[in-house]
């Protein structure tokens, strides 16, 4: 699981899942450029854990859903580090509600950071996979775009968009030895699993067939494996980590 000479960018690297992400790249021997949109000290924290352990890292400030920016954050992040090999499109956020009072900004926020940001982001990182024939993207996606979840009829339109985004993309870009999966993620411990009442972690609890939430390095294990050698052969999938509550 050697990913020395490999440059990362993990979106949402700053705290959570992807900082985990970043934490277990950067153990593996790639470069990480950890992004936040907001909390440049989350992500200042995710680069001196990898540092102490002797990784590489550097931070990256900029806004997944805003195209301009992400063009030119990819192009300084290639005039740095010589090239983008691993993309994991892990930012995402959520504004819950049933859809009866959900408001338009509450749905184009989401979609427009789910999933706008994911493609903005692939195609910005594509663009130097195909130089140099080489190149893995993890779309995290979740067990709410499979499954449904009702006051989430945005998250689960933007996390089920993923799949489609993960799937067409594999087929365009086999060619150019891209792999490209999707991660899909059951009730993790994080800051977004934290919003939820004691009676509806216990009411989701009974539905795990593992009896738990999972694990921020649960997910960031599965990414590992699909950007190492190992996973190599596998391209347009989805690994759920859900601890059987999605079958
Ligand atoms: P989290 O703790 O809320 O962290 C969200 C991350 O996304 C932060 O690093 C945040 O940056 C970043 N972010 C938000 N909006 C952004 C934007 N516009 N541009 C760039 N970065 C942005 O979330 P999490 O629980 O770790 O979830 C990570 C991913 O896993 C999400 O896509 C989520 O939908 C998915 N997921 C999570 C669970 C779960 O149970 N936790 C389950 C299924 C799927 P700042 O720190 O700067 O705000």
């Amino acid at each position: 699981m050697n990913l020395a000479g490999k440059v990362a960018v993990v979106t949402g690297g700053s705290r959570g899942i992807g900082r985990a992400i970043c934490i277990r790249l950067a153990s593996m021997g790639a470069l990480v450029y950890v992004n936040y949109v907001s909390r440049s000290t989350a992500a200042e924290e995710t680069a001196a854990i990898i540092r102490q352990a002797a990784g590489r890292a550097e931070i990256i400030g900029f806004d997944v859903a805003d195209g301009t920016s992400v063009q030119n954050t990819f192009k300084k992040i290639v005039s740095e580090a010589g090239s983008v090999d691993i993309l994991v499109n892990n930012a995402g956020i959520t504004r819950d509600g049933l859809m009866a009072r959900m408001k338009e900004d509450d749905w184009n926020v989401v979609i427009d950071t789910n999933l706008k940001g994911a493609f903005l982001c692939a195609k910005a990182a594509t663009r130097e996979m195909m130089k140099k024939k080489w190149g893995r993207i993890v779309n995290i996606s979740s067990v709410s775009g499979f499954a449904g979840n009702p006051g989430q009829v945005n998250y689960a339109a933007a996390k089920a968009g993923m799949i489609g985004l993960t799937k067409a993309m594999a087929r365009e870009y086999a060619s150019r030895n891209i792999t490209v999966n999707s991660v899909a993620p059951g009730y993790i411990e994080t800051e977004m699993t934290e919003l939820l009442s004691l009676e509806a972690r216990e009411q989701i609890k009974k539905e795990i067939i593992l009896a738990s939430f999972g694990k921020v390095e649960d997910v960031a294990g599965a990414v590992a494996y699909l950007v190492s050698d190992d996973g190599r052969y596998i391209t347009g999938q989805t690994l759920h980590v859900n601890g059987g509550m999605y079958m």
